[in-house]
């Protein structure tokens, strides 16, 4: 296949944990990947460099999903490294400092909706206008990724963090619908608890381990076993799936 066969896809949150996962199993599978971080380009180099020691493509570009800027220094990068996209992998997330909502500020609340909705809601806005056969494009394939605390409400911990991914879940029904005449399919994974930086991000290093007894399966979930799921639905084999929404979560 020569190089513009093959799909190319967009990862956000590419550098670390399951991005990063996503995009390394993606590009073993055929796909051109663009690798996007927010801060740590050294992470989303290594992630593109053991893309290309496998024979693959990727690019990195640094760009905050949570804003405009971000948004646009992304699809710029998208239009001028590949200029097509057939999939976007809505990955970004951040969680916050274990708090009660009666403590959250509203920079707190700013900041958990703009990266963690608005940012995922932009994002597929504009992978959307490239991908929509509406608009010209070959169509493609959208998965957002949200949490099993969109379920479980994650109280004493982050319910803002929860209630944005609850509204991951009722945008990827939405977009799902809106969009599947024009050849775009969108469907949403739920992980559960899973072994990633971001425990530490929130101040929580070994939430991991210390919740593991109360997943049913008696363990937290790889970044691995979520980009597996991942890219099932971004394969052919799921050309009759969208507006789904997969739990990924040992059962949680
Ligand atoms: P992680 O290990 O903390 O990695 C986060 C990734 O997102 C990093 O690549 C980071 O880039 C990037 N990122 C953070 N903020 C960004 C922004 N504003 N714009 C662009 N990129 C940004 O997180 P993870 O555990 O892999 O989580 C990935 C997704 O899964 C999130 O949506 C999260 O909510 C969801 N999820 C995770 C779990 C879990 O237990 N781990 C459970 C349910 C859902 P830098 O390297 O540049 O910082």
């Amino acid at each position: 296949m020569s190089l513009d066969q093959h799909p190319v896809l967009l990862v956000t949150g590419a550098s670390r944990g399951i991005g990063a996962a996503v995009a390394i199993k993606a590009a073993e599978q055929g796909w051109s990947v663009l690798v996007n971080y927010a801060q740590n380009e050294a992470a989303a180099r290594s992630v593109a460099d053991a893309i290309a020691a496998k024979g693959g493509t990727a690019r990195i570009v640094k760009g905050d999903t949570g804003t405009e800027e971000g948004i646009a220094a992304i699809f710029a990068a998208v239009d001028r490294e590949f200029g097509r996209l057939d999939g976007l992998v809505n990955n970004a997330g951040v969680v916050d400092q274990t708090a009660r909502v009666d403590e959250m500020s509203r920079e707190r609340l700013e900041r958990m909706f703009a990266i963690n909705v608005i940012g995922k809601i932009r994002a597929a806005s504009e992978a959307v206008k490239r991908m929509s056969t509406r608009q010209g494009g070959r169509g493609g394939v959208i998965v957002n990724i949200s949490s099993m605390a969109a379920v479980l409400g994650s109280p004493g911990q982050y319910v803002d963090y929860a209630a944005a991914k609850g509204a991951v879940d009722t945008f990827t029904i939405g977009l799902a619908r809106e969009v599947a005449a024009e050849g775009i399919r969108v469907n949403a994974i739920r992980p559960g608890i899973i072994a990633t930086d971001i425990h530490a991000s929130g101040g929580l290093p070994d939430r991991a381990k210390d919740l593991a007894p109360s997943v049913p399966m008696q363990r937290a979930g790889s970044a691995d076993e979520v980009a597996e799921a991942v890219l099932y639905l971004l394969s052919p084999q799921a050309s009759y799936v969208t507006g789904a929404i997969l739990n990924v979560s040992g059962g949680r």
